[in-house]
This record gives C-alpha cells, structure tokens and sequence, in this order.
C-alpha cells in the first residue's frame, strides 16, 4: 500500500471510531459501521469494505473487554509542558482514555498490521502519559497500542513516569540545541534511503531525498 494510501485510510478509520459508539450490541454494528463509513467520500469499494471488516473487529474486541474496559474520552485534545527550561509546550490528540482496573489506559491506535511490540511508539504514549498525568497525579497509567488491520491486535505498553519524564526531557533538550545551532547539521537525517521513511508515511521524503524522486530511483 502506498504510503498516501495509507495516510487515507489511516485517517477514515480514526474518523469512524471517533463517530462510532463503542458499546453498540453485537448486532447493530455492522450497519453503525457501514453507516459511517458511507460519509467517508474518497474511499472506492474494496477499501470501504476492508475498513467495515476492521472496524467491525475493533468493535468485537471492544466488546470482549466485557465491560472491563470503562471508557473516558476519545480524541483528547491536550497541550502539556514539559519540565525544565526554555519552556517547551506539547500539543496533541489522545485517541482513547480508559480506566480498566485501578490504571488509566491511554490507547493510541493504529492503522496497521500488528508488530511484535509497541517499542516504535513508546515516545509518542509517554507525551500522552505525562499529560495524562498533569490531570491525573495519583493514578497509574498504562499505554496501549491497538493495531486495527487484519489480522489486528493490542499490546500494552508498560510506563514509568519517572522514566518518561526523563525521556522527553532529553529529546526536547537536542531539539533546543539544535534549533538554536540554525544549522542543517543539527538535524541529521534519520535514514540513508528512502525506504524506511516512505514506510513511516514521512511527508519529507521528497525534500530528504530529490534525487530518488526525480529519477525514480528504486527503494
Ligand atoms: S524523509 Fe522523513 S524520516 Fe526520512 S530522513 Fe527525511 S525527515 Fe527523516
């Protein structure tokens, strides 16, 4: 699938889920979710019908939390500082705040096939995990990732705020040094080819690597 593609799909799905009560019967929600997929215009046939069958098992999976899982919000816009100085401020979006148990769980998800693990997004949940926690000091926290494309999945990501508070800290410390080093130098390129960063959906790919776009070098 092309990395736009991808991005589209990525997008509709998460628009779906916002609009989607999670807590439908078994029964009404094939046709919840038909229903809001048919306001996602720029979807053909084939997409629109493996999206329903993904949506549909998220919602199956939803419903084996038989309960447990009591949800607090979805699409939680949040704006967060970090400690330390200069002062730096992170803005966001939480796809899901839950309690299950006595922990809070912060979902993030994603429309892709299951990793082996949630390791790739672990930076991205301790954000949410520290503003998470800036409204709610006393209460553990546990991150999740659940993956909605067939054959799709969850996996919990353990976290530790001490740990994540460190974490951030160090990353928007090089942030700061390299924008205050005005320099390309200071922001080095993650990747040497293309490959993996058109896997990322990376929008930068035509600006890291023209040479690869303009003669359609292969990746
Ligand atoms: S294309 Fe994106 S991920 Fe790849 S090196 Fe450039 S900015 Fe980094």
């Amino acid at each position: 699938m092309r990395p736009a593609d991808a991005a589209r799909l990525g997008i509709a799905a998460h628009a779906a889920l916002e609009a989607l009560d999670l807590d439908l019967p078994v029964s009404a929600q094939p046709a919840a979710v038909a229903a809001v997929l048919q306001a996602v215009r720029d979807l053909d046939d084939a997409e629109r019908e493996t999206l329903a069958r993904d949506l549909v098992g998220a919602l199956a999976r939803h419903a084996a939390d038989g309960g447990s899982c009591r949800i607090h919000g979805r699409e939680l816009p949040f704006c967060v500082r970090l400690d330390g100085m200069p002062e730096i401020f992170v803005r966001g979006r939480i796809d899901l705040l839950a309690e299950r148990g006595e922990r809070l769980v912060i979902r993030d998800y994603q429309y892709t096939s299951p990793e082996d693990d949630g390791e790739a997004h672990r930076v991205q949940l301790e954000i949410y995990a520290l503003a998470v926690a800036a409204a709610y000091p006393a209460r553990a926290l546990e991150g999740e990732i659940e993956w909605l494309r067939a054959p799709a999945g969850r996996v919990a990501v353990a976290i530790d705020l001490a740990v994540s508070r460190e974490r951030v800290g160090a990353i928007a410390a090089r942030l700061v040094a390299a924008l205050d080093a005005r320099t390309a130098a200071a922001f080095p390129m993650a990747f040497s080819v293309p490959a993996p960063c058109r896997a990322l959906g990376c929008p930068f790919v035509s600006r890291c690597f023209p040479r690869a776009r303009r003669e359609g070098v292969a990746t």
